[in-house]
């Protein structure tokens, strides 16, 4: 039996619940027949996690806080115990405190710039440097962005700051990584309500901007993104890295608001 991913094993981090989109990348992945594993964020969200992904017999679920280098260490221990390589990683990670994710950007604290940007950005490096010395056969990393790290949002504020240094390290790290047959990319996804998500001030009225204004008159659903992570996990893929692919509806080709949207 065919599969595009057969044979190919995967680490998904960042599964919070059913509408994460590492869920929608996960049932991607696991249609095509990868081989996949999990980590999830403490206690609180094991609960969700576990029963969630147990159906797809996961190779393991294993406990990873990102801002944890003891952490980040012991998870690639236990997935080096049930694997011996990894094909893929899909890291779908952010974090800011959701009180300066509203309001001025310039408001914005030491402490939480440094906590944003260690958690939304130098987590994906972080993965990165455990995950090439189990990807023998080359591999394929990837990590999610938002528009708001190209163009300013309303509320998006120091996490627009983090993707933007995520997608620049995306480079960075595809140029280091390239020599070993590992490909880096990021996929830039359109507003999609999850949990994340709530923390972003105003949320619907993005979610009904980009509805009204974007190309295709819509938004787009955690799937489709994760159909585009499968095509960068999978040998579709492969000459393809320090690449920013953008599952936003045709949002960010577009220069000014459709003159035919509802007035908001
Ligand atoms: P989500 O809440 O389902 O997922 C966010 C995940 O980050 C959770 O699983 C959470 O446990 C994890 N996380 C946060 N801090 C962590 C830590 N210290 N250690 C380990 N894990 C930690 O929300 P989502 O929207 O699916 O977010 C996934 C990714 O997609 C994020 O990078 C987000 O910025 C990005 N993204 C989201 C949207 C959107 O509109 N929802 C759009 C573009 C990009």
């Amino acid at each position: 039996e065919g599969g595009l991913m057969k044979g190919k094993r995967g680490l998904i981090m960042g599964v919070a619940n059913q509408h994460s989109i590492a869920w929608g990348i996960t049932q991607a992945l696991h249609e095509a027949g990868a081989e996949l594993a999990f980590t999830y964020q403490g206690d609180v969200f094991k609960k969700r996690v576990v029963p969630l992904v147990e159906p797809l017999n996961p190779a393991a679920v294993i406990d990873c806080d990102v801002t944890n280098p003891e952490s980040l260490d012991a998870a690639f221990a236990e997935l080096g115990k049930v694997w011996d390589s990894l094909d893929f990683v899909v890291h779908a990670i952010a974090f800011s405190d959701k009180d300066q994710l509203k309001g001025r950007y310039v408001d914005t604290t030491a402490d939480n710039f440094a906590l944003t940007m260690n958690i939304s950005c130098y987590s994906f490096t972080a993965v990165a440097q455990r995950a090439e010395k189990m990807m023998k056969n080359g591999g394929s990393l990837v990590t999610l962005t938002y528009y708001g790290a190209e163009k300013v949002m309303p509320h998006y504020n120091v996490m627009g700051v983090a993707k933007a240094a995520l997608e620049a390290s995306v480079r960075y790290l595809a140029e280091d990584l390239g020599k070993n047959g590992i490909r880096v990319n990021a996929v830039s996804a359109g507003p999609i309500k999850t949990l994340a998500a709530s923390g972003v001030g105003d949320f619907r009225y993005i979610l009904k901007w980009n509805e009204y204004n974007s190309p295709l008159r819509r938004t787009v659903t955690p799937k489709e993104v994760g159909d585009t992570a499968l095509f960068l996990c999978s040998d579709l893929g492969k000459a393809i890295t320090g690449e920013n692919i953008h599952v936003d509806a045709g949002y960010h080709a577009i220069g000014m608001k459709n003159p035919e949207a509802p007035d908001m």
